[in-house]
């Protein structure tokens, strides 16, 4: 289960394959251009933004995120996402400095963006929430044994991604070892303003949900009852489409790096 060094330098050996990278996390079904025309942009030389090359309009993946404006590389700021993510215990300004190259003041300010997002504190999702869960690609486990394609057995070769929706808002979505209640339900409580109206699937985890201080909504699948009012879960399963579609072949590799986790949080709904 580990997202070594040698997996970040293949996934991203320079500045555009981290454009790209967020370029897809923002348009999955590769974009829509105000002009009219879909999966017409290419990225523009030397700078942070693709073009429609129908109308040369611009679109900046990077927009709204932490990397927008900076001066530093988003291949130092990726780095830089991948050590902090992948230590438990945190990693300090100066050995931030020491492994990115930058100078002390450059590491501490982004020691502190990248630990303000990992806290999500200013994200907290309201009013009509839908949360799910889905099975994507392969389990992360056995990505990296072997070049081989794994045999499958169902579920247990598939890497479990939680999320939720705020309509009209943003999305979050994680990797989690296991869909259980010990994952799904904290994952809301930190995540979602008290009060708020959340609809899920029948999953037993999601009990409790009222007691934690959520109005909550179920939505009965087997008996086809996909839409009743607002209780549905469509705009997430919707996501969890769109973002298997993308993750093909390759991609869902990359989906896997912890990184993924703070995408999420800069995809506009259509
Ligand atoms: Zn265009």
């Amino acid at each position: 289960m580990k997202y070594t060094v040698k997996d970040f330098n293949a996934d991203f050996p320079n500045d555009a394959a981290c454009l790209d990278y967020l370029f897809k996390n923002r348009w999955p079904d590769g974009g829509k251009c105000k002009c009219g025309k879909s999966n017409c942009f290419y990225p523009v030389n030397d700078r942070r933004s693709y073009a429609c090359s129908w109308c040369g309009a611009q679109i900046y993946p990077a927009a709204g995120t932490i990397f927008h404006k900076s001066e530093t590389s988003l291949r130092t700021w990726f780095f830089a996402i991948f050590l902090m993510s992948s230590s438990k215990n945190g990693v300090a300004a100066l050995e931030l400095e020491r492994q990115l190259g930058v100078t002390y003041k450059t590491a501490h300010r982004m020691g502190h963006k990248i630990r303000e997002l990992m806290k999500n504190g200013n994200t907290m999702l309201s009013g009509i929430v839908e949360a799910d869960e889905t099975y994507i690609g392969e389990r992360i486990s056995n990505m990296h044994k072997s070049k081989r394609p794994q045999k499958r057995s169902g579920l247990n070769d598939k890497t479990p991604v939680i999320g939720i929706l705020e309509r009209g808002g943003n999305i979050q979505a994680k990797v989690v070892g296991e869909v259980k209640r010990e994952t799904l339900l904290p994952n809301i409580v930190e995540n979602v303003q008290k009060g708020s109206f959340v609809c899920t699937d029948e999953n037993f985890s999601y009990r409790g949900l009222r007691k934690a201080g959520f109005l909550h909504n179920t939505v009965q699948h087997q008996k086809r009852q996909y839409v009743f009012g607002n209780a549905h879960t469509n705009s997430i399963e919707g996501f969890w489409s769109q973002l298997k579609r993308s993750i093909n072949g390759t991609f869902h590799h990359v989906f896997c790096f912890p990184f993924s986790a703070f995408c999420f949080h800069f995809v506009p709904l259509a």
